[in-house]
């Protein structure tokens, strides 16, 4: 027998949420962002995606997990050339995402999972969940994944992947095949280009979604002007819808993964030994 509330956090009254805190269950917080995704993606595409592959969870689910509602903008000010794009700056991100994550804790909530979908949030809700530990005292469990960075997807993108290094990088196979098996009338493939770095950009420096085990791990984020024309970076032309539903599933199973080990973590009080 389920519980009779909802997953969806916004549509629930007060009493509502003070009885569904005594359920335990993991809160997800989806982070996006409002980004330009070349000439074929909207620039909506990081937020729209992980609050597909949220949804999507939380329905496979419903009794685990409470799905927050998305904060669409993020921290992407190295796409500022090219219009339409916005970026939060980065402080007030994290800020704000670790806002986010002690008013649950307020609430009574103990486990909270940041799932976030832009590659340059990672920093800031990683250090916003961190944040929030501290700043409860060690009350609570906050975690952050990206849902592109979970071990079941890693796996299956390698499967169904057509393109070389760096094909998988921004707006490239990997999010023209989500988005073309979430919404294919908001994707354009004529206007898909493939672009995987110029060739005197050296290994180490080239862009991934899924950085190869041969390469290190650097963080660096250049203007992206520098680096594409038309602000692709990866094999666009390689999307398909049937990539993309492969992929969905994937990113499922690995959030239920990790959503699961956090249910089973086991919360223990910290101990000062001064
Ligand atoms: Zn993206």
């Amino acid at each position: 027998m389920g519980s009779k509330i909802s997953f969806i956090y916004e549509e629930l009254k007060w009493p509502e949420i003070r009885e569904v805190v005594k359920e335990d269950r993991v809160v997800l917080l989806p982070t996006g962002s409002i980004e330009q995704h070349g000439h074929h993606l909207p620039v909506g595409t990081d937020s729209a995606l992980v609050t597909e592959v949220c949804r999507r969870t939380a329905e496979r689910i419903p009794d685990e997990v409470l799905l927050m509602p998305t904060v669409t903008y993020g921290y992407d000010p190295h796409h500022m050339d090219f219009p339409g794009n916005m970026s939060i700056e980065g402080v007030t991100f994290l800020r704000y995402v670790r806002d986010i994550l002690v008013g649950l804790a307020h609430h009574g909530f103990k486990r909270m999972l940041v799932v976030n979908g832009h590659g340059s949030n990672m920093p800031y809700v990683d250090a916003a969940a961190r944040q929030a530990i501290i700043d409860t005292g060690g009350k609570v469990m906050c975690a952050a994944v990206s849902y592109f960075h979970t071990a079941r997807f890693i796996e299956k993108a390698k499967k169904v992947r057509e393109s070389g290094t760096g094909g998988m990088s921004h707006a490239g196979e990997a999010e023209a095949s989500l988005y073309l098996a979430m919404r294919p009338e908001l994707v354009d493939m004529s206007k898909a280009v493939d672009f995987r770095g110029a060739p005197d950009i050296p290994d180490n420096f080239k862009k991934e979604l899924i950085p190869p085990a041969n390469r290190s791990r650097i963080a660096f984020a250049p203007y992206f002007s520098s680096t594409t024309e038309n602000g692709t970076y990866g094999a666009a032309s390689l999307g398909t819808k049937e990539k993309g539903e492969q992929l969905f599933e994937a990113a499922i199973e690995g959030l239920i993964e990790v959503i699961r080990d956090m249910r089973k973590y086991p919360m223990r009080e910290r101990v000062d030994h001064h």
